[in-house]
């Protein structure tokens, strides 16, 4: 089982933000449970600014993100890494899996998949394998009406883990996850082998992000196996509860009195700010001030999922 616990080679986590907006508090939550979890551990962290999606991601988002983690006390170590500029390490990764056998174009539209995806497991559908077993000539008729998507064909492989916040978690890649999207039909390189090649690349041992990635992990854990990461198999991930404005609904730009910028008005100081985040997560008991190192003194590893009885959401405050 992947992940058990705590790894025996140096942590390093990241921090992973995508600059399609300013923070808010979810954000600030998860990337200081990730500097938490690295440090608590005499790990690094480092920077990697997940601009993959060129239409949305924006070079001044890039910039504030990186002043507002500094004003917050979030340091990082290694970077910034951005995805932009990756083409080419994403373009080998695609041809190494393609050499394996292992792609195949797609044409289905999205109305296609909606139809043929059965939702399984919360939100994610899995791919009925529609055009898995196209051939030749009818790629290429296909490929005349449309640009294809490539898929990554997987087994019939169950690949488990043990999140240190969610615990034991697993899925039958078959059966729960389906044959993935790794290049969209626009060329865009997907979230999934992006992050997958990025994390092998940059030594990442220490994945702490939102909840809402959790069913992506067994994806990734087995790009990174295929992309030849030794490391694959230790990774050590904790999957944090999403900060919700109200039940089942996660904050977003939408909510403004949790975005950074209202939460500064609100607060007046950084520290104020990262504090009344700890508190509203239940790291600390008072809403009172702090720093990363501070919070740092009192956070214990060992219990780090006794911290939230609601291990799916915390309702922001
Ligand atoms: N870029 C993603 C986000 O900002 C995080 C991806 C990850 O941590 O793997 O939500």
């Amino acid at each position: 089982m992947a992940g058990m616990g705590l790894p025996d080679k140096p942590v390093k986590g990241r921090f992973a933000p995508s600059p399609t907006g300013r923070m808010h508090g979810g954000n600030i939550f998860a990337a200081l449970m990730a500097w938490l979890v690295a440090k608590a551990q005499g790990g690094t962290v480092a920077l990697r600014i997940e601009d993959l999606d060129r239409d949305r991601s924006k070079r001044a988002f890039a910039d504030q993100v990186q002043r507002d983690f500094e004003r917050l006390g979030l340091t990082w170590d290694e970077g910034p890494f951005f995805q932009q500029g990756r083409d080419g390490r994403y373009r080998e990764a695609l041809e190494e899996l393609r050499e394996r056998g292992l792609l195949y174009p797609c044409f289905c539209t999205r109305a296609d998949l909606h139809a043929a995806s059965a939702p399984h497991r919360g939100e994610k559908l899995v791919y009925a394998g529609t055009c898995r077993g196209l051939s030749e000539g009818q790629r290429a008729a296909r490929a005349l009406e449309r640009p294809g998507a490539l898929r990554l064909a997987v087994p019939d492989e169950d690949i488990a883990f043990c999140d240190l916040i969610q615990g034991p978690y697993g899925q039958n890649l078959a059966r729960d996850c389906g044959d993935f999207i790794v290049q969209r039909s626009d060329g865009l390189f997907a979230y999934q082998l992006a992050c997958a090649a990025d994390d092998a690349d940059q030594g990442i041992t220490s994945v702490v992000r939102g909840m809402d990635l959790l069913m992506s992990t067994p994806q990734q854990i087995f790009l990174r196996r295929l992309l030849g990461d030794a490391a694959a198999d230790g990774v050590q991930y904790a999957h944090v509860p999403l900060m919700v404005g109200e039940r089942d609904r996660r904050l977003s730009k939408r909510d403004h009195d949790a975005s950074l910028d209202s939460l500064l008005d609100a607060y007046g100081t950084p520290q104020a700010v990262l504090g009344h985040v700890a508190y509203a997560a239940g790291l600390q008991e008072a809403d009172e001030p702090a720093t990363p190192e501070g919070l740092l003194q009192h956070f214990d590893m060992a219990r780090i999922a006794d911290y939230f009885p609601d291990k799916e959401q915390i309702l922001w405050r």
